[in-house]
């Protein structure tokens, strides 16, 4: 009885890996199908994407697409040209008064980066993750910047969030902690409390008015003080929402904080 036991055992094994391996080879043929029948075109101008390194933009756009390195704005990360002599903070954020230490951003979110950006905001765009991935991974400063924390994403409005059916800061997050395999990991650790109306055609004052005391701790959320966490947006505009949400956290105890953002714009 248990001989026969131990035989259904590896037969049932063996059963589950051969279903593993069809499962694989079918997905793989997929793919490869849809290939050949749906080309992968390139998000921002539509071209076919041959050879660029990325899935979803093509040579061109590729190189069009501002990746930012240093020197920049330690606070929003918008590229500084040249050699860096005085302020390390550019006067958009000498406004902002941030409450967060640092920030940085990967792209200028003009041409390909706003294209980007507006597919994984509005579109369900998350098929470009992968690339978005692949570009933290050979950033060096960016990969070093988030990694060893905890990545806390800017929280929608839950009307918002249910009219979206996501929310695409918590995608970013999810894929930002992907890309420093397993350093970093993401917690929705904020709520926002308050609907407030789209920031687009508002001026800075106005945006800080809008935005302030939105956001709070989620009930069951634990922030520990010697912890280091950083707030992650789609893109870095005036800082008012990022810093309306550095301070929920800073309230709740946090010491250490800082924002990443995919684009600038
Ligand atoms: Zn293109
Ligand atoms: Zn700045």
């Amino acid at each position: 009885m248990d001989a026969l036991g131990e035989w259904a055992g590896h037969a049932g094994v063996r059963l589950f890996s051969f279903v593993r391996m069809v499962r694989r080879v079918s997905e793989q043929l997929s793919g490869m199908l849809l290939e050949v029948f749906f080309p992968r075109s390139c998000v921002s101008c539509g071209d076919g994407v041959e050879d660029s390194g990325y899935e979803h933009l093509c040579r061109e756009c590729a190189r069009e697409l501002f990746l930012v390195a240093a020197p920049h704005c330690r606070i929003c990360g918008y590229p500084f040209h040249g050699m860096l002599v005085g302020p390390t903070s550019c006067p958009h954020c000498a406004e902002l008064d941030p409450v967060f230490e640092a920030g940085k951003t990967i792209f200028l979110a003009k041409g390909p980066g706003r294209a980007l950006v507006h597919e994984l905001k509005y579109r369900t765009g998350f098929y470009l993750l992968r690339d978005i991935e692949r570009m933290i991974r050979t950033s060096g400063d960016y990969l070093d910047f988030i990694s060893d924390a905890v990545l806390v994403p800017v929280p929608l409005h839950p009307d918002k969030q249910r009219e979206r059916g996501y929310n695409q800061s918590e995608r970013i997050a999810r894929a930002l902690a992907r890309a420093t395999d397993g350093r970093s990991r993401m917690e929705c650790l904020l709520q926002r409390t308050k609907f407030t109306q789209t920031q687009t055609s508002l001026n800075r004052e106005d945006r800080d008015r809008n935005v302030k005391n939105a956001f709070a701790l989620l009930p069951e959320a634990v922030v520990i003080p010697e912890q280091p966490y950083i707030l992650v947006d789609d893109v870095f505009t005036t800082g008012a929402t990022l810093n309306a949400c550095a301070a929920a956290l800073q309230r709740a105890g946090a010491e250490q904080i800082k924002v990443a953002t995919l684009g600038h714009g």
